[in-house]
């Protein structure tokens, strides 16, 4: 009579090594008490989901707030569903982020000893580990056709039966050694399968970071652990994978709770010590009042793709992402402002359970604060580079004249209180339009009207005044006595409380005033700094303004 031993032999001739040498290989890591090893372990097989940055981005923030690893790794076996090109976008997307792993695959080679990072060359590994399996009869050769599964589903489905391969259904569970070598030499095509000791009437309790403890029926499904094409299941690898890659928390999407009993049981049936495990909240949206997932079809925001497309700074959208990890994060940005997110104590025991809410709003709050707070030296060249890619209006109107949008983009920068007016590129060029005298006489064909009290004569004496006596290339406090004196000169009060005192005394307060020369030259009733508006469009185009503005 054959043994298991036989049927390992027989299914995998070509594998020479033991666990014991992969252990070997892939040694513990020498890291400090509590370094975390956490990895992004994505499938190439489309763009990068807000919601995979999301998972990247706390992976990478735990090992390094630990002083640990983040190793990319490469889940490439699904080879129907994955697209060429993707998994090196991802990796480009990410870096964009700063989210560059510390080892794994990469466009050029993978870096770090625990590789190869992509799973679909690992396939020597994965069988090591499964002829164990085998020769200690805890995996089987199946040979079920898929018309006979697919009769095998009917059957369930029309006898309203729990669906799988489990028990009763698992038909070559029962073959003996003997029948399934006979089946093998045949030629008959085989996958491989757990055989699972589980009861899915019993519940199995195991410890989520997030979560806390979680009770759930247990797996009794004898899983493909090896498909016919030679490459494992996910579940599979992902035990194997991060077994030998050393991870120490497993911080993947929730999607994948339910099938944590099937991996535990692994783990405990190869005698591993299972990693921790952290099941992310999926990134949720408001739907007329109702909260759903964010759809990859219904919402842009769902691919990073748009949201760097329409200029949202990559730290922008990670403090943002931040802000929906952790609920105190916000918080801790008023209390800490001199601080950089960074340096926020991340935790897995204040994220929030119930799905975390994609906030436009919220998302342009937070952006509006970091674009704020980028030097102008800085932000100059990110949005000439952005614009060249995305927006062909801005770029050209840059190339005009760089000088002139460096000038524009630091008005209120590079200081303490910076203006927040901008939460991403695309905003710059419709609030910068009345800096170009192109845009400016579309601006005004279509004026922004005077207060109907002053009259035609009285402004046109009051801006010709203006564009005359106004303090050019001064400081601004020596250009606003100059507004105050040919404000009063027109009748206007300097003092806002003797204006309030007496209104009917005056043409109105010196800030009225100022709000003529403002519409004047921007078209708008709020502009950014007036003063700095004066001094990059210059004297010449000032007084050109205010002296045909009525
Ligand atoms: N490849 C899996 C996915 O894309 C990874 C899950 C995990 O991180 O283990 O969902």
């Amino acid at each position: 009579m054959a043994t298991n031993e036989d049927l390992a032999n027989l299914l995998f001739p070509e594998v020479t090594e033991t666990i014991a040498d992969l252990e070997k290989r892939f040694p513990e890591r020498n890291l400090p008490e509590g370094a975390q090893v956490t990895r992004f372990a994505p499938s190439p097989t489309g763009f990068l989901h807000t919601g995979s940055l999301f998972t990247a981005f706390i992976a990478r923030t735990v090992a390094k707030q630990s002083g640990g690893v983040y190793f990319f790794r490469l889940e490439d076996t699904d080879t129907k569903r994955t697209i060429a090109g993707s998994a090196d976008d991802l990796i480009h997307q990410l870096s964009q982020f700063g989210i560059v792993a510390d080892e794994g695959y990469f466009p050029d080679g993978d870096k770090g000893v625990y590789g190869p990072y992509q799973q679909s060359k690992r396939a020597s590994i994965y069988k090591v580990v499964i002829k164990e399996l085998v020769r200690q009869g805890k995996a089987y050769p199946d040979f079920m056709t898929a018309d006979e599964l697919a009769a095998l589903r009917k059957f369930q489905e029309d006898n309203k039966i729990l669906p799988g391969y489990y028990g009763p259904y698992a038909r070559d569970r029962r073959l003996t050694v003997d029948e399934a070598i006979e089946k093998i030499k045949a030629g008959t095509p085989w996958v491989i399968r757990y055989r699972s000791m589980g009861d899915h009437d019993k519940k199995i309790k195991f410890t989520d970071r997030i979560r806390g403890t979680i009770e759930i029926a247990d797996n009794d499904v004898d899983i493909v652990i090896l498909k016919g094409d030679g490459l494992p299941t996910y579940h599979f690898a992902h035990v194997v994978d991060d077994h030998f890659m050393r991870t120490t928390i497993v911080t993947r999407g929730e999607e994948w709770i339910p099938s944590t009993p099937i991996h535990l049981q692994l783990f405990r049936d190869l005698g591993w010590k299972a990693p921790k495990y952290a099941h992310l909240p999926v990134i949720m949206k408001l739907d007329h009042g109702n909260k759903r997932k964010l759809s990859k079809r219904k919402d842009p925001e769902a691919a990073v793709s748009y949201l760097l497309k329409i200029g949202y700074p990559p730290k922008a959208i990670l403090v943002y992402l931040m802000s929906i990890a952790n609920s105190n994060f916000e918080e801790w940005t008023f209390q800490n402002k001199s601080y950089d997110y960074t340096q926020f104590p991340f935790s897995f025991k204040k994220m929030s359970l119930d799905g975390a809410l994609f906030d436009e709003s919220k998302l342009n709050f937070f952006a509006k604060e970091v674009l704020a707070g980028i030097p102008t030296s800085v932000l100059a060249p990110e949005v000439m580079d952005w614009a060249k890619e995305n927006d062909a209006v801005l770029s050209s109107k840059i190339n005009q004249d760089p000088a002139y949008f460096t000038k524009i983009l630091g008005i209120e920068r590079d200081r303490p209180n910076p203006r927040k007016d901008y939460a991403k590129y695309s905003d710059i060029e419709p609030a910068t339009r009345f800096f170009y005298d192109e845009d400016f006489a579309k601006i005004k064909a279509n004026p922004l009207p005077f207060n109907p009290k002053y009259e035609p004569s009285f402004l046109k004496a009051f801006f010709a005044d203006a564009a005359e006596k106004m303090a050019y290339g001064t400081t601004e406090s020596t250009w606003w006595d100059s507004v105050k004196s040919i404000a009063a000169a027109h009748g206007f009060a300097i003092a806002n409380k003797d204006y309030k005192a007496n209104p009917s005394a005056y043409q109105g307060s010196v800030s009225d005033a100022a709000e003529l020369i403002r519409i004047a030259l921007t078209g708008a009733k709020d502009s950014p700094n007036l003063h700095e508006v004066i001094e990059i469009l210059g004297k010449d185009h000032v007084q050109q303004r205010l002296r045909s503005a009525i």
